[in-house]
């Protein structure tokens, strides 16, 4: 079944089109990453699908629903939650509190109490609750941020480069959790440039270079493919 299905979306910003023309299909139940060079529109197609921005052109459907002209809310309310790539957790709130707001609105009382603690014990984060926010190393607060993105509850998660400033040990940690999630019925659309990571969770791999769909298949596939090698890895074209 598929969840998610953008089709032909583009967003433009004055003169630059940061994505163009995409088809992409995300299934019920799978973990599927995106990789691409910097600037390749993956953050901006995020914002698309969780409808932070309209798109210019384009539909998007959640669950067969068409949602192109649905707010941000509404997307939530419907079972999808995004982890953003720029750090968006409250640095002078305890990291306790954080949790709790985002569970506001969810679940009240003992309720709210016990996922509270679940979540924060599944973080990693149960001996942290009382610290500041600000004060958790980048990798914990990269956890605490997908915590939130979890307390809504998510059937489809979108994570941006989640392990972004996180060492090989809570990179591998973070691999774990999101398989745990996967495992629970979570269907997954994660950006990430590691390529250990997503080895480690990809069930599926969509490549985008310059606004558009370059390649999409299995991980193996898509190393192989040289013109992917080309564009990704920037084997050629550089001049320096
Ligand atoms: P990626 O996440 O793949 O690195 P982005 O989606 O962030 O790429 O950006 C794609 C292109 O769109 C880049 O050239 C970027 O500078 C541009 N861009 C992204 N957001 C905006 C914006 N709000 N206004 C103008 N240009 C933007
Ligand atoms: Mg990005």
């Amino acid at each position: 079944m598929t969840l998610v299905e953008v089709k032909g979306v583009s967003k433009r910003f004055g003169g630059l089109t940061a994505v163009s023309g995409v088809d992409l299909t995300v299934d019920a139940g799978e973990v599927h990453c995106l990789i691409g060079p910097n600037g390749a529109g993956k953050s901006t197609l995020f914002k698309l699908i969780v409808g932070l921005y309209p798109p210019t052109q384009g539909q998007i459907l959640f669950d067969s629903v068409d949602i192109t002209q649905q707010r941000p809310f509404a997307r939530v309310q419907r079972g999808m939650s995004i982890k953003m790539q720029a750090p968006s957790v409250f640095r002078e709130l305890p990291v306790r509190q954080n949790i709790q707001i985002a569970l506001q609105g969810h679940v009240s009382g003992a309720e709210r109490d016990r996922e509270e603690e679940r979540l924060l014990t599944l973080l990693n984060l149960a001996t942290e609750g009382e610290k500041l926010a600000g004060a958790l190393s980048h990798g914990q607060q990269q956890w605490l941020e997908i915590g939130m993105a979890l307390a809504l509850r998510p059937q489809l998660l979108l994570l941006d480069e989640p392990t972004a400033g996180m060492s090989p040990e809570e990179t591998f940690r973070t691999g774990e959790l999101i398989k745990t999630f996967n495992t629970g019925g979570m269907t997954l659309l994660v950006v990430e440039h590691d390529m250990a990571f997503v080895r480690q969770i990809a069930q599926r791999v969509t490549v985008l270079h310059l606004g558009k769909i370059f390649a999409h298949g299995s991980l193996e596939a898509i190393l192989q493919d040289e013109k992917v090698a080309e564009i990704y890895l920037g084997k050629t074209h550089v001049h320096h």
